[in-house]
């Protein structure tokens, strides 16, 4: 049995060697999704291809247990972000040293990634095993504006959990800060410059909003802290050198916020406000995208308290449940489209840096852990419906 799962092993660091080499920058996932059908197809499973936003693509597989039961997601983004300074290795050369594999996108994600995709295999050939279904994607565009996730989502496909590789393995994140652009057009009315007064000068009126933005008092979370926000640029004009009262201004607040906040309440603070300036200029206010709503599990969902206990068995100790600072295309698939989600999966260093690498020994326990949790999610699930 121990040199069964030694060639696991060893096959996984194999095709995570691969992945790694090849290169798929947000936007550019065909040949690693190619090779991902391909993986799937030279193993009996088949492949859908589905459309996602400016020609980009997800790849998904579907396969089934032994009669009705729950559906459990499993998988994540197959893309990187773009090569970082401070590379001493080649970043698509997949070099194995002390027990890493470095290479860009090995700890985000293509190591999760690939452990999913191993416990797929394994659920398939042990189909009698289970209930239910379970569903696998690579997601294109994570790193960028998850349109691969937005697609996955507008689609109705009953999920009842998932599980999103992302590099947390001694903290697992079951919930996480939302983050939006609001984006504030601010209208005003050209007159000459030397009768302002004749005129609503746009730039102005923005500065008072901007300044009244700086002041808000943020909602606190009791776990979390408190929700912050930024303005990140302001545009007016054209450039162009004239005396002309400013008529139109733009500027683009990142926002931040804690479960318990929504988009729409977002959106209600700051016409608020602009609506308290008493101002003569118009202001419109929208949301952008990328736009990430805030989720967060409960503890003691029986989803999570399965996870953790499959967690404790392969791992062997408590697992440190924790809310995420970043936003990831859990975001989307938890707080838009309220699909239950955690985030495990192998971790590593230098994520978004020079020298990036991922633990093996964490990747193979995480495909354990994957493989134990799906069996035991899909099971206890299908015997209490039992019943
Ligand atoms: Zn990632």
């Amino acid at each position: 049995m121990a040199s069964a799962a030694n060639d696991y092993d060893v096959e996984l660091t194999g095709l995570l060697g691969e992945l790694v080499a090849i290169p798929s920058f947000s936007g550019e996932e065909g040949a690693v999704q190619d090779r991902i059908c391909r993986w799937f197809v030279d193993h009996g499973i088949d492949v859908d291809i589905e459309e996602a936003d400016g020609g980009l693509q997800n790849v998904v597989v579907t396969i089934e247990g032994d009669g009705d039961g729950p559906v459990l997601w499993i998988g994540g983004h197959c893309d990187t972000v773009g090569i970082a300074s401070g590379w001493t290795r080649v970043p698509h050369a997949s070099k194995i040293e002390d027990n890493r594999l470095y290479g860009l996108g090995s700890m985000d994600m293509k190591g999760g990634l690939a452990a999913a995709m191993y416990a797929v295999r394994e659920l398939s050939e042990r189909s009698g095993e289970w209930a239910g279904k379970v569903i696998f994607a690579a997601l294109a565009d994570e790193e960028a504006y998850s349109r691969g996730a937005n697609a996955f989502v507008r689609k109705e496909r009953g999920i009842d959990a998932a599980v999103m590789c992302e590099p947390h393995f001694h903290d697992v994140v079951i919930g996480a800060m939302g983050k939006i652009n609001l984006r504030v057009e601010v209208k005003g009315r050209s007159a000459h410059g030397s009768r302002p007064e004749e005129g609503v000068n746009a730039v102005t009126e923005a500065a008072k909003l901007l300044v009244a933005i700086d002041g808000l008092e943020r909602f606190s979370h009791p776990d979390f802290g408190r929700a912050s926000h930024c303005v990140l640029n302001m545009t007016s004009g054209d450039g162009r050198y004239e005396i002309r009262v400013p008529d139109h201004a733009a500027f683009v607040v990142n926002w931040h916020f804690m479960p318990g906040e929504t988009v729409e309440s977002a959106l209600e603070t700051l016409r608020n406000l602009a609506d308290g300036l008493n101002s003569r200029a118009q202001f419109a206010i929208t949301v952008g995208e990328p736009r990430y709503e805030s989720f967060m599990l409960d503890k003691d969902d029986g989803f999570v308290a399965q996870f953790a206990e499959s967690y404790r068995r392969i791992i062997g100790k408590e697992p440190d449940l924790r809310f995420g600072r970043g936003v990831s295309d859990a975001n989307i698939f938890a707080g838009r489209a309220g699909i239950p989600t955690l985030l495990f999966g192998p971790d590593g260093a230098n994520m978004h840096a020079g020298d990036e690498w991922v633990d093996l020994d964490q990747l193979h326990l995480a495909r354990r852990t994957y493989l134990d949790f799906a069996l035991r999610f899909l099971k206890s699930k299908n015997e209490s419906t039992m019943k």
